[in-house]
């Protein structure tokens, strides 16, 4: 067999730089040099996250009468973590080169031969026989609380929304008068001091998660399981991701976190392979009886028609708001070539995010075709109407061509443009950005017209 051959795929590299330039994600801390894999997302990328959000938050807490929502604190009591398994448990085996004191995953594919014998080579400086052997290195970012700093005193910063709405099950239970099976919902930052982040906002160290954890009787997790798996897949779908780019995958015995009996991935075919971005998680009674045992307080449940005790089950979908957003990027990432008119104005090669409309940061850009002959008048006016319906750009800088090619790069799914004709007859031409198609709509009627485009 010939070895496969080697393409460098530079999608990501265009990805990122469109990133930067249209205003979705910056480097943070840029002009200190960089904070290594922390981003932060400018005007537009937090326009694309926050419908993310909104859609997941619509779908798993208002359209469900059996889900409820909760925002807990990122800081929480220490011991949480300790009944949780993160102190123990949450850690990854890390190896240092004693020469250039470069550290890596012990089981980092660029190591050659076995860390802490000779044979083992530092794929950083190339040093034979300098790599420690595999320690143990806890991923939780520790703080302080308190003016004083001593050991009493350290907390972390949480590595999973999930602990929130486990101590407050009780809590949610008897407010929101639920009944078992019901789950609680939660949008909120995480904090992983991984070792190898890398690939964009893919695998950062300050994160978003969408976090969903469903409270069941013990006997059923397994029906719950399936039911969720298939919620979930049917969700990532309707964000206008290809199927062909989408596939399962069962953690095998060896992958499973601490917690968890049975896992499935959601899988995503990134342009550096195929990796995970939402996960379905059979994580039984682990935490909820941890917690009980811990704090000494009773977490169990009784249900008010068989009179039985028990504690509940748990599945859990725990989705990556920054991750779920990369998808949504890569998957609407095209380069096209362009034929007839649009060619002339504009170039015959466009960079194209197809967004699915309702999750595109700008849902339309206003353009007076020229500064004169009381187009920019009438172009404001549409603008200044539109913007109460909808997030819009007016810009009348450039070629109409260019003007368009930038918005393309946006994922912009409408093109309004005010000509000579606008004046005379209040119509406008609208510009489908997937199929560059025209048409011309009466002023009167372009509310109307966007919101059934953008419905879905
Ligand atoms: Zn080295």
């Amino acid at each position: 067999m010939s070895p496969a051959p080697v393409t460098v795929d530079k999608t990501m590299d265009k990805l990122v730089s469109l990133a930067k330039r249209r205003g979705f994600v910056f480097q943070s801390s840029e002009i200190y040099g960089g904070l290594g894999s922390v981003w932060d997302y400018g005007p537009l990328g937090v326009e694309l996250k926050k419908n993310i959000k909104e859609r997941w938050w619509r779908s798993m807490v208002h359209e469900r009468e059996d889900i409820e929502g909760l925002d807990a604190a990122i800081l929480m009591h220490p011991k949480v973590w300790e009944a949780s398994g993160h102190v123990s448990g949450f850690t990854d085996p890390l190896v240092d080169c004693k020469k250039c004191k470069n550290r890596f995953r012990a089981d980092d594919p660029r190591i050659k031969g076995t860390p802490g014998q000779p044979d083992a080579q530092c794929p950083v400086c190339g040093s034979k026989g300098t790599l420690t052997a595999p320690r143990q290195f806890n991923l939780m970012f520790k703080t302080f609380m308190g003016p004083v700093e001593d050991q009493a005193a350290v907390i972390y910063m949480r590595p999973e929304t999930a602990q929130g709405i486990y101590v407050n099950y009780l809590n949610v239970l008897q407010s929101s008068r639920q009944k078992i099976p019901f789950g609680i919902a939660q949008i909120g930052k995480a904090f992983r001091n991984e070792i190898t982040p890398g690939n964009f906002i893919f695998r950062t160290r300050e994160f978003e998660q969408m976090e969903m954890q469903f409270f069941v009787k013990p006997g059923s997790e397994n029906e719950w399981f399936e039911f969720w798996r298939s919620e979930r897949l049917k969700w990532v779908e309707a964000l206008g991701i290809r199927s062909e780019k989408l596939r399962w995958h069962q953690h095998e015995k060896d992958e499973l976190a601490h917690y968890a009996k049975d896992a499935y991935d959601i899988q995503y075919e990134f342009p550096f392979g195929w990796q995970e971005f939402e996960g379905i998680h059979n994580r039984t009674d682990f935490d909820l009886s941890n917690h009980q045992k811990h704090a000494g307080k009773k977490l169990d449940y009784l249900d008010p028609k068989t009179n039985e005790r028990f504690i509940p089950y748990v599945v859990e979908t725990s989705a990556g708001a920054d991750r779920t957003t990369l998808v949504v990027l890569c998957d609407a990432y095209r380069e096209e070539e362009v034929a007839g008119q649009e060619a002339a104005e504009g170039g015959e090669q466009r960079v194209v995010l197809r967004l699915k409309p309702s999750l595109a940061p700008l849902k339309a850009a206003v353009f007076p075709l020229v500064n004169k002959d009381s187009m920019p008048e009438l172009a404001h006016r549409i603008y200044d109407d539109l913007r109460r319906h909808f997030n819009v750009f007016y810009d009348d800088g450039g070629s109409i061509g260019r003007r368009y090619r930038r918005q393309d790069e946006a994922g912009t799914p409408f093109g309004i443009t005010i000509d000579g004709q606008s004046t005379q007859d209040q119509t406008v031409t609208v510009r489908d950005r997937d199929t560059l198609k025209q048409d011309r709509i009466a002023t009167t009627q372009l509310v109307s017209y966007l919101t059934q485009k953008l419905a879905g």
